[in-house]
């Protein structure tokens, strides 16, 4: 199978040194297994992405020396797909509509009998909607996943392979995990046609993605999204988490207020080649 993998920036901001080494790697991989390097711009949250973001993003990768296989795939032209996917769980009975606020399941998953548990996508649902049906679905509603009837729809629950430095080896996802570290996880917030987590194992699969190489911040998502693409019938990736790049005091450059844009080293006369050394490639 030809190796393929992808860089999927979300243009809400500029590439900082982070998304740089992670393109870089993913990139460096492809073509040294002479397989397909593929652009994504994940533009699903239409309230935050811009295309002046998006502009700059291509603008940096094209100056690191990146090129991509492929036309870029933009998530907000391909909002049926992510549809017919969560409308394809909907059938099976496993979403339900949900209207808890933030704040609501703060104070429900931290009543004393509780105690909140942090996943892939936040507080653990405490499961407050979780018996109302889709037809009951309002325009101000999100929709979830019923993980315990989605785990019960599975006979045999696959491995994932992380083959990244701080988790490698198989990983075999398991119901009561999935039940009690993952949840009840949001599909579609309002105003959004799909959430990350499923927009994400959609295009993947779609792009017949066999490697996945990004930043160590999300192999707790990949769980989530692994088990996501098990239920829909997509074939999994092989995942490759990476190291995340930090500041001199330790702290993730992606939190840095300042967060050392690559177009801010590029305007200070630095080369591609000393990108490249600073992120220890
Ligand atoms: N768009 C996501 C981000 O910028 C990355 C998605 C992924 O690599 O799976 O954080």
């Amino acid at each position: 199978m030809t190796f393929r993998t992808r860089f999927a920036p979300s243009p809400t901001g500029p590439l900082h040194l982070g998304h740089a080494y992670s393109a870089l790697l993913a990139h460096d991989r492809a073509r040294a297994a002479e397989g397909i390097f593929l652009l994504r711009i994940d533009d699903i949250d239409q309230g935050r992405a811009r295309p002046e973001w998006e502009a700059q993003i291509v603008t940096d990768l094209s100056w690191l020396g990146i090129t991509w296989d492929a036309p870029i795939r933009r998530q907000s032209d391909h909002l049926p797909e992510y549809r017919a996917a969560l409308d394809s769980l909907a059938a099976r009975g496993l979403t339900y509509p949900c209207r808890c606020s933030r704040r609501d399941i703060r104070e429900a998953a931290s009543a004393p009998q509780e105690g909140a548990t942090h996943g892939p996508d936040g507080i653990v649902y405490p499961g407050t909607c979780r018996g109302r049906t889709m037809a009951e679905a309002g325009p101000g509603d999100a929709i979830r996943l019923d993980m315990a009837k989605a785990v019960a729809t599975c006979a045999d629950l696959p491995g994932l392979i992380e083959t990244g430095a701080a988790h490698r080896g198989t990983h075999q996802l398991e119901k009561s995990q999935l039940m009690q570290t993952v949840g009840d996880v949001v599909l579609a917030r309002p105003g959004m046609a799909a959430s990350y987590h499923l927009s994400v194992v959609v295009d993947d699969a779609a792009q017949h993605v066999t490697d996945v190489i990004r930043g160590e911040d999300l192999f707790e998502a990949a769980i989530l999204q692994a088990f996501l693409a098990t239920l829909l019938g997509r074939p999994l990736p092989t995942y490759h988490h990476h190291r995340l790049i930090r500041d001199e005091a330790g702290k993730r450059l992606a939190k840095r207020d300042d967060a050392r844009a690559i177009q801010s080293f590029r305007d200070a006369g630095a080369t591609p080649e000393d990108i490249r050394r600073m992120v220890g490639l």
